[in-house]
């Protein structure tokens, strides 16, 4: 199928986006990477009238660690250059390695980190990691800028608080723990799919007393937004990560967890795997403590 007509324009600054987006008389729609807006374009699930390409405004290219130890993602930034980044394969590893289980590496040449998180496929690995990243974004519009945070950016499928008139500047990821462990784990299809159920997680070692002091454990695929699993962190909070905590965190898991069946797989191989996976990941994840 071939897209309907539309426009093209390379905005060269966030205000010139901006103003484009809330002009009344045209349907306009940025445009980051194109990876999923191209596909929606020649599909027909989408029809703008005027594509804003993002991707050479430079206020949107930086990829930076503030004086706080936060790093900040600007809307051009590349998939591919993000999980090459010395500064982030240091501080944000979880980040870099869901990165490399995106499709292929033709795909994150182009695709864009905030792009990916803006489209908010349930089933991509970036949405997963922000959350248990606790990441914030950082939205602009004729209202002006504001902040959310990862538990509540994620709306519904395909879904996010950025409004039609309004564009992701940054995603912001704060530093993590001192002394962490993280490990993401994902099933899929065939390598470079999107993730039939994925997991991340972040456990934060007390080094006094040598068990978990906190623990973040998040799944994509398993619901039309982030599903943060509280219960399944619970098990782990206070443990050395030993036979009896990850056993209960499987359980935790099974119980807590209600994925929705489609072609690809049922709710129930869903909730099997998401559990088998978790396991696996809270290993890891702590070896790296
Ligand atoms: C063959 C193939 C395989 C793929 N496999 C995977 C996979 O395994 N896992 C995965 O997660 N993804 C996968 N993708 C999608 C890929 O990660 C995309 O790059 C990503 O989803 C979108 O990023 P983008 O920069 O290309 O955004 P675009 O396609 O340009 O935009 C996507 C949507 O987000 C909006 N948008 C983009 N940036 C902003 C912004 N700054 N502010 C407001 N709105 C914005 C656009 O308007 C559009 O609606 C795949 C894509 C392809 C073509």
């Amino acid at each position: 199928m071939k897209p309907t007509p539309f426009d093209y324009t390379t905005a060269r600054s966030v205000a010139e986006a901006v103003a484009l987006l809330a002009d009344p008389t045209r349907d306009a729609k940025i445009m980051a990477g194109g990876q999923s807006l191209i596909p929606m374009l020649n599909m027909r699930l989408a029809r703008p009238e005027l594509l804003v390409d993002i991707t050479r405004i430079p206020e949107l290219s930086h990829l930076t660690v503030d004086a706080s130890g936060a790093l900040h993602i600007g809307a051009a930034v590349r998939q591919s250059r993000t999980a090459a980044d010395p500064a982030v394969r240091r501080g944000w590893p979880l980040l870099a390695a869901a990165i490399e289980h995106i499709g292929h590496p033709q795909i994150r040449s182009r695709g864009t980190v905030c792009g990916s998180l803006a489209h908010h496929d349930p089933a991509a690995e970036l949405p997963t990691v922000a959350r248990a990243l606790d990441a914030r974004f950082v939205i602009t519009g004729p209202r002006g800028i504001r902040t959310v945070r990862a538990e509540d950016f994620f709306v519904a499928t395909f879904s996010t608080a950025v409004g039609e008139d309004e564009l992701l500047l940054e995603a912001v990821f704060p530093p993590p723990p001192a002394q962490h462990g993280w490990a993401f784990e994902e099933l899929t299809r065939r390598h470079g799919d999107f993730a039939t159920v994925a997991v991340s997680v972040l456990l934060e070692r007390d080094s006094v007393a040598g068990t978990v002091r906190s623990a973040r454990v998040v799944f994509s695929g398993a619901g039309p937004v982030p599903v943060r699993l509280p219960a399944a962190e619970d098990t782990l909070v206070g443990t050395r990560v030993g036979e009896e905590a990850l056993a209960a965190a499987r359980r935790a898991a099974l119980a807590g967890l209600s994925p929705s069946a489609d072609v690809h797989a049922s709710a129930a191989h869903r909730r099997e795997t998401a559990a088998h996976l978790l396991v696996r990941a809270c290993t890891t994840a702590w070896e790296r403590c």
